[in-house]
């Protein structure tokens, strides 16, 4: 072992190398020094472990170029997203488009307007730009943006609501996911919750009813994650936004996704579309940015002048603000819906979401062949029907017909399908498919790079 020991090369030997000096010009001196002594010390462990040398203590150079590569890759990478989910939250939810991409490039590299009016010549609001495009979209007064809508939903209680009683339908008090649920909510924002009607059943006379002079809100919640069948009754913003106008008292609505557009015409399950919500009399509506809406994560909030202005002076709102590249990429994708005519085209969102099955499965047909060539031994590959999910709080009921690539291991393996599944997790572009009924499912609804697949299923 001794002797094993005595075959490792001194730190500085090692740094005299040519190879070696040309990594420390790339990666400087004390990076590549720490490297190589980890190495080391991997090499030390396992002579004591196995009394032998590793195989790349062959050659040094190559294996600290390779360990100092892989330390200078991002952790955020991207994927080819096989999943079936459109939205998918743990892959980053909405891909923008090129023009929101070019947006937030140029105000990366410079200097801009983010608070300076160039008319006036002083300063200016960061939102106002923004705000101003959006009330042409939704009719609203005024707009209010920040990090997410679960911020927007804190901010409108906390700003209009504080040590204030909020009145929800007991069928609206959600849970999205990530902890974010309406009574927990109202509890940070310090408001007290007033539930009312039943899990299935909510009228008008019990929002009436439990109006109190401490009352300072209406809320709705839209119930996107969910749906409660059979005998039920709920309240419609039209109505709710009638009574709060006779009793002062404001109705706020917590979207979720929202759609600036009429999903139906793409037959697509319809969304409540904040302009709607408007021209129904609510007071504020808020939406995320990077749901169905197609553009960065961001909160929206749309309504009334009074009511935005005191959520813009609240010292929350600070704390919530988005930077200007939301900003920039916000605005390019909401100048797209200026233009809905090429909206399914530019969007990526829509073009995924209203992706034909018949397209879907021509592109089955030619990556069938590719995938048997690369995993044919192991696996029986075939083309089958799938229902692709558009996710992020959408219906879970609303399914998109879609056709998959499945492998089936031809001896039945779990363990085998888990292994091609992992092996693909760890390729330069990840794959990431769903395991299901011992098959692997590559939904191919998201994937429109067919050269990138090819490549990396073909390794
Ligand atoms: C998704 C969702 C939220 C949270 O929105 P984020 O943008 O993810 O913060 C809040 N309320 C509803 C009803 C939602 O669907």
């Amino acid at each position: 072992m001794k002797t094993l020991f005595s075959q490792l090369p001194a730190i500085d030997s090692l740094l005299r190398e040519p190879a070696m000096q040309a990594l420390r010009v790339q990666y400087g001196h004390q990076q590549t020094t720490d490297t190589l002594r980890a190495l080391q010390q991997e090499a030390r462990e396992q002579i004591l472990a196995q009394q032998q040398l590793p195989a790349w203590c062959s050659d040094w150079p190559q294996a600290a170029a390779a360990r100092l590569q892989r330390q200078q890759s991002t952790a955020l990478k991207p994927v080819l997203n096989l999943t079936g989910t459109v939205l998918h939250t743990n892959l980053g939810r909405a891909l923008l488009c090129e023009e929101a991409v070019a947006a937030v490039t140029q105000v990366m590299r410079s200097a801009v307007t983010l608070e300076y009016a160039l008319e006036e010549g002083e300063r200016g609001h960061r939102d106002r730009a923004l705000a101003e495009l959006l009330c042409q979209l939704t009719g609203a007064e005024d707009a209010c943006i920040v990090n997410n809508n679960a911020a927007a939903v804190l901010l409108m209680l906390a700003a209009l609501a504080p040590g204030k009683e909020v009145v929800v339908s007991r069928g609206e008090l959600v849970e999205i996911g990530g902890a974010f649920r309406i009574p927990d909510v109202m509890k940070q924002a310090g408001c007290t919750l007033t539930e009312v009607g039943t899990t299935n059943r909510t009228h008008l006379k019990d929002y009436r009813q439990a109006l109190t002079e401490n009352t300072a809100l209406l809320m709705k919640v839209h119930t996107s994650n969910y749906q409660i069948a059979g005998f039920t009754c709920s309240v419609a913003e039209s109505e709710l936004a009638t009574l709060g106008e006779e009793c002062g008292v404001p109705v706020i609505v917590d979207l979720g996704s929202g759609s600036l557009i009429d999903l139906s015409q793409y037959g697509l399950p319809a969304e409540p579309m904040p302009q709607q919500l408007i021209a129904d009399g609510v007071s504020l509506v808020s939406f995320s940015g990077d749901k169905l809406l197609g553009g960065p994560q961001a909160g929206i909030i749309v309504g009334k002048k009074a009511l935005i202005a005191r959520l813009q002076q609240h010292p929350l709102k600070r704390a919530l603000r988005v930077d200007k590249m939301t900003l920039a990429a916000l605005e390019a994708t909401l100048q797209r819906y200026l233009q809905p005519e090429t909206l399914a085209v530019q969007l990526p969102t829509l073009r995924l979401l209203t992706r034909t099955p018949h397209s879907i499965a021509e592109q089955a047909g030619r990556l069938l062949p590719v995938l048997r060539q690369a995993c044919g031994a192991h696996f029986l590959v075939e083309i089958a029907p799938c229902l692709s999910q558009i996710g992020s709080g959408s219906l879970p009921v609303d399914r998109l017909p879609s056709f998959a690539l499945t492998l089936t291991p031809h001896d039945g393996s779990g363990s085998r399908l888990q292994q091609l599944a992992a092996d693909w997790r760890k390729r330069e572009v990840p794959v990431t498919g769903r395991l299901s009924a011992g098959k692997l499912w590559l939904d191919l609804r998201c994937l429109e790079d067919e050269e990138l697949f090819i490549r990396m299923i073909s390794l």
